[in-house]
């Protein structure tokens, strides 16, 4: 019996949620007394994983899974899965795990639990903590099945160094045709930029910025601190940003180590879907606004005279 996890990666490089899911893995795997194994997908340097506490590694290298392809993937995981004879499989919870899981949990007659943060409240019976409603509240979840398939909430474990010697093994499992019917071609990324669902740190931006013609300000200071940038509903749908940026309950959702929301009212569609993030800051002038009330630090004033001031701040460190 092992403990399976997909360390996902793109372009060959792990994502950083990848290092998470390992490190909670290792915790885990303590608990049931059982080793890590991780499957991976054409990632490269595999040997990262020995940092995190990954025992072996199931290295599966295959052209036709280049770009992402739901169901052949979870019928790699499946297989990686029943080759270990793992009880527990971990996913992590970006767009492509969320994805997977089901189909993974439904391929191994397993019980899923998406949202999981923190480690198993206890392992017989198999209860585990998650993020429920938004955010707003915590369900305990029981899982009866024998193969349990976990979706671990993003950003809410960490990233801890444990050493280990990782095995690696070639992995090659089969492939069913008609899983690439329809088939992408290729991916266009947007390059030099960070992703909301990669981010550390996200800036987000509002109506209070009162035009397309401003984000430039947003922008700067997201490439000072490294950042992803985001936006409210409005924004997108008024057409002064992406849709890709949306962020909120009916957008993407957020779970970073540090949100600035500039000139944003923190309605509480807005708030559900970024109330995840560690830490929160609020810039408004409006003493009043909503935001204000789950704010970890607040900036009462004018987006147009603080945000540049903030980022000239920051790039004289
Ligand atoms: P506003 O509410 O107009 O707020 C602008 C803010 O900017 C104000 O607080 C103002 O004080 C401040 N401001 C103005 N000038 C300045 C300045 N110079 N400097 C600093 N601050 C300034 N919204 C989302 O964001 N995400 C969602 O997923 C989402 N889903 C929704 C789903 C449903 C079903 C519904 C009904 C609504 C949803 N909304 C969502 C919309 C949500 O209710 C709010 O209308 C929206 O979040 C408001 O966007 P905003 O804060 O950018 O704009």
């Amino acid at each position: 019996m092992s403990l399976l996890i997909y360390a996902e990666s793109v372009e060959g490089k792990f994502k950083k949620v990848a290092f998470e899911l390992a490190s909670y893995a290792k915790k885990v795997a303590e608990s049931l007394g059982t080793s890590v194994t991780a499957v991976t997908v054409n990632a490269g340097d595999v040997s990262e994983l020995s940092k995190y506490g990954v025992d072996k590694v199931l290295k599966v290298t295959n052209d036709k899974l280049k770009n992402f392809n739901a169901k052949a993937y979870a019928d790699v995981i499946k297989q990686a899965a029943q080759k270990e004879n793992a009880k527990v499989i971990l996913l992590s919870s970006t767009t492509d795990s969320l994805y997977l899981a089901p189909i993974v949990a439904v391929g191994l007659d397993a019980g899923f639990a998406s949202n999981v943060v923190g480690l198993p409240l206890s392992t017989s019976p198999f209860q585990v903590k998650r993020n429920s409603f938004s955010n707003k509240a915590f369900t305990i979840t029981e899982i009866e099945s024998d193969v349990k398939v976990l979706g671990l909430a993003k950003n809410s474990y960490g990233v801890f160094e444990s050493a280990s010697s990782t095995s690696q093994e070639d992995f090659s499992p089969s492939l069913n045709d008609a899983d690439f019917n329809v088939k992408v071609e290729s991916v266009d990324r947007t390059t030099g930029k960070v992703t909301i669902a990669d981010a550390d740190i996200v800036v987000s931006g509002g109506r209070g910025l009162k035009g397309p013609e401003n984000w430039g300000m947003i922008e700067e200071l997201a490439s000072v601190l490294g950042a992803a940038t985001a936006c409210s509903k409005p924004v997108s749908d008024l057409g002064w940003r992406p849709h890709s940026e949306h962020v909120g309950q009916t957008g993407k959702p957020v779970a970073t180590n540090l949100y600035i929301a500039v000139g944003i009212s923190g309605a509480i569609q807005h708030i559900a879907g970024i109330n995840s993030s560690k830490v929160k800051v609020v810039i408004n002038s409006d003493a009043e606004a909503p935001f204000f009330k789950v704010a970890d630090y607040g900036v009462v004033g004018d987006a147009f005279d603080i945000v540049p001031r903030l980022t000239q701040k920051l790039k004289e460190f």
